[in-house]
């Protein structure tokens, strides 16, 4: 059965005191719940550390992930983080491809293709973001987009890896926008990456959690979490607040 995964993308928001509190409330909260969902939080490279330690003293049933990762393993790239330090850290996760890194950082498919190597190499989960701009599904492009996005970087992957990816669909028009996909939007664009992971890799498609991105809240993620192919959330702005994001992962 697929795994259902919330995952908050905390993006580069909060101190140290407050990622802190944060980590803490939600590993509080997600004590009380069932055990069938996996809770990951994606805080800033500063804060992996201590919320790494936080969760392990706690013997939290938090997930952490990094939000970004090197595309090269080690040596001289000023600045950079790479997937053993990520690994070495606590991390099981490492989001990649995210709409914000292919826009302002420049990231193409084939620097997502080597990040996700790396990460599969080192035992990290890669979560793949894929998604159309507003323009792309206004010209009514937006399969083809994310199929491309689909098959230039997982169809490079073996099949034994690729059972380790998690998928995102995250329109990038309804990120950090207040505008929703609505479900059937989600569903359909969910079910045709399920199609299309299936054409490369048949006996894994239904066992590749595909997560929704973009402007999830507790007010739509029932809704959201309702449909076949959608197996979770990967919540930004939601996700700084421990109420809202633990009503999210209620949701299911
Ligand atoms: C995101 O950036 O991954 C995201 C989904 O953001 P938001 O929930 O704020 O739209």
């Amino acid at each position: 059965m697929r795994k259902k995964i919330v995952a908050g993308n905390w993006k580069m928001n909060t101190s140290i005191a407050e990622g802190t509190l944060l980590a803490k409330q939600i590993s509080f909260l997600t004590k009380e719940l069932e055990a069938n969902v996996e809770v990951i939080i994606a805080p800033p490279f500063t804060h992996l550390a201590g919320i790494s330690s936080l969760l392990k003293q706690e013997a939290s049933k938090v997930s952490l992930s990094a939000q970004n990762c090197a595309d090269q393993l080690s040596g001289a790239y000023t600045g950079e983080v790479s997937v053993k330090m990520l690994e070495d850290i606590g991390c099981k996760y490492v989001i990649i491809g995210h709409s914000e890194r292919r826009e302002y950082y420049g990231e193409t498919n084939a620097i997502l293709l080597k990040k996700i190597e790396l990460a599969l190499s080192a035992g990290l989960s890669p979560i793949y973001c894929v998604g159309e701009k507003l323009n792309e599904r206004e010209e009514n492009r937006h399969f083809e987009v994310v199929a491309e996005q689909i098959k230039e970087v997982l169809y490079m992957l073996k099949g034994f890896d690729m059972n380790r990816v998690v998928v995102a669909y995250e329109p990038v028009w309804a990120i950090g926008t207040g505008k929703t996909a609505t479900s059937d939007q989600a569903e359909e664009m969910h079910a045709y990456i399920r199609r299309v992971i299936g054409n490369k890799f048949p006996t894994l498609a239904d066992e590749i959690s595909i997560l929704y991105g973009g402007s999830c809240k507790p007010s739509n993620a029932v809704e959201l979490f309702g449909k076949e192919n959608v197996d979770g959330g990967l919540i930004g702005g939601a996700s700084l607040s421990a109420q809202d994001f633990i009503a999210i992962i209620k949701s299911f």
